[in-house]
C-alpha cells in the first residue's frame, strides 16, 4: 500500500447539525488539530481508507431506538477504516503494521488501545476489500446467512440492496453455500451486475413497475430466507412469498433511515403464525466471536474465485460526505470506500 509520510495534521469530519431527511454537505464539517502521540498502551493509526456505512445515518438522528447512542453535535462520524500504524506504545503492534479498525471513524488518524484493531493481510486482498467482503460487510453477510438465516444448500434466498456492500457479499456467500439466490436492486444496470457479475440466479429491479409480480415470477417455489437490508416496499413484496418455516433476516432498514415521519406498521403478521416464520434482527458487532470462522471461509472463497470483492472507491478525504450521501441514494456498487 502506498502511504505518504508527510501528514502532521489530524483531520476529522464531525456532525455539524442533525440532517433533516437525506443529509447534505453542510451537516458535516472538518475539524483540524495536530496528530497526537501514542501514550503507554496506545497505537496511532494513519488511515488510508474509510469504509462508509448507512448505520452512521441512524446515529445522526436524536432517536435511534435502542441502537448505539446518537452522535452529539461535534462528534466524529463513526465507521470502519484501514490504516498504517505510525506510532505504537502497545506490545501487539509495530510501526508499519497495516490494520483494520471497526470504528476508526471519518478521520485521517485514530488513537486506539488496540481492542478495535485487527491485522490486515494485503497478500490475500487489497486494503478496500478489508472494509468490504473481508470486513464488517462480510461478517454481517456471513452471520446473517448462517447464525440468523440458518441457510442450507437448496434454499431459495432473496437478498435486497443486492448490489451494495452487505448485499453483494450475501448474494455471493449464499451462492457459495449452494443456495438459489434472487437479488433485488435499484435499476437495470445494478440488476444486470447482480446477475452477471455476482452470479445470482435472478435479480429483480425494485424501481420497475410491478415488483410483487416480478418477485413471484423469480421465486416460483417461494422463499426460504429473506435477507432484508431495506425494509419498506421490498419487504412487503417478499412477505407473501415466504414458505413454511421461512426465516426473515432483519439486517437493515435503509428505506426508513431518512424518513422524518413515523415508521409504518409493517405487513400483516398472520403468516408468522400460519407459516411458522421466524423474523430475527441482529447486529454484526455482537458476533465478533464468529470472526475467525468467517475470515477463514471468506478467505477460502476469495482464493478459489467463488467470491469477488466489489468496492466503490472514491478518492480524497474531503469527498467523504458526498460519497456517504451518494451511497444512501444508491450511487454505489459494492462497498463505498474513501481512499485518503
Ligand atoms: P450499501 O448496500 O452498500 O448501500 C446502501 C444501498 O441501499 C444503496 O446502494 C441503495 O441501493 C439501497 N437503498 C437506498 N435507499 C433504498 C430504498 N429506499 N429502498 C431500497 N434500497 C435502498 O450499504 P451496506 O453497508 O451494505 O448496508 C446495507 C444495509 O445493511 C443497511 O440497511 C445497513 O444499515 C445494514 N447493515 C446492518 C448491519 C448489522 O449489523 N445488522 C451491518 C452493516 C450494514 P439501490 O440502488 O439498490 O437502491
Amino acid at each position: 500500500m502506498s502511504v505518504s509520510s508527510s501528514s502532521t495534521t489530524h483531520r476529522r469530519f464531525v456532525l455539524a447539525r442533525r440532517p433533516q431527511g437525506l443529509p447534505v454537505a453542510a451537516d458535516f464539517e472538518v475539524v483540524e488539530s495536530g496528530v497526537p502521540a501514542a501514550r503507554t498502551g496506545d497505537v496511532v493509526v494513519r488511515h488510508t481508507h474509510l469504509g462508509l456505512a448507512p448505520a452512521a445515518r441512524i446515529r445522526m438522528s436524536e432517536d435511534v431506538q435502542g441502537y448505539l447512542p446518537p452522535f452529539a453535535i461535534g462528534d466524529t462520524i463513526y465507521g470502519a477504516a484501514v490504516g498504517l500504524v505510525v506510532d505504537s506504545r502497545h506490545d501487539d503492534f509495530t510501526v508499519g503494521d497495516v490494520v483494520v479498525s471497526i470504528n476508526g471513524g471519518w478521520q485521517t488518524h485514530d488513537v486506539s488501545d488496540g481492542s478495535n484493531l485487527r491485522p490486515v493481510d494485503l497478500d490475500l486482498a487489497p486494503a478496500p476489500t478489508w472494509l468490504g467482503v473481508m470486513g464488517v460487510s462480510g461478517l454481517t453477510a456471513y452471520v446473517g446467512l448462517t447464525d440468523i438465516g440458518q441457510v442450507s444448500a437448496g434454499d431459495t434466498v432473496v437478498v435486497s440492496a443486492a448490489a451494495g456492500a452487505v448485499g453483494s457479499t450475501a448474494v455471493q456467500f449464499a451462492r457459495a453455500m449452494g443456495c438459489r439466490v434472487v437479488g433485488v436492486a435499484g435499476g437495470p444496470d445494478k440488476a444486470r451486475h447482480v446477475l452477471e457479475v455476482l452470479g445470482a440466479d435472478a435479480c429483480v429491479d425494485y424501481k420497475a413497475p410491478d415488483l410483487p409480480r416480478q418477485l413471484a415470477a423469480a421465486c416460483p417455489d417461494g422463499v426460504d430466507v429473506y435477507f432484508d437490508n431495506v425494509g419498506g416496499m421490498v419487504r412487503d413484496a417478499v412477505w407473501p412469498l415466504m414458505r413454511q418455516y421461512g426465516r426473515i433476516v432483519v439486517c437493515g432498514q435503509i428505506a426508513e433511515y431518512n424518513r422524518a415521519d413515523a415508521v409504518g406498521s409493517g405487513p400483516d403478521w398472520y403468516p408468522l403464525l400460519t407459516r411458522s416464520l421466524v423474523v430475527r434482527g441482529f447486529l454484526a458487532s455482537r458476533y465478533q466471536h464468529r470472526y475467525d470462522d468467517f475470515r477463514a471461509r471468506a478467505a477460502q472463497w476469495l482464493q478459489d474465485g467463488s467470491v469477488l470483492p466489489t468496492e466503490h472507491v472514491v478518492p480524497g478525504f474531503e469527498s467523504t460526505p458526498e460519497a456517504f450521501i451518494g451511497m444512501l441514494q444508491g450511487r454505489n456498487v459494492g462497498k463505498t470506500v474513501v481512499a485518503i
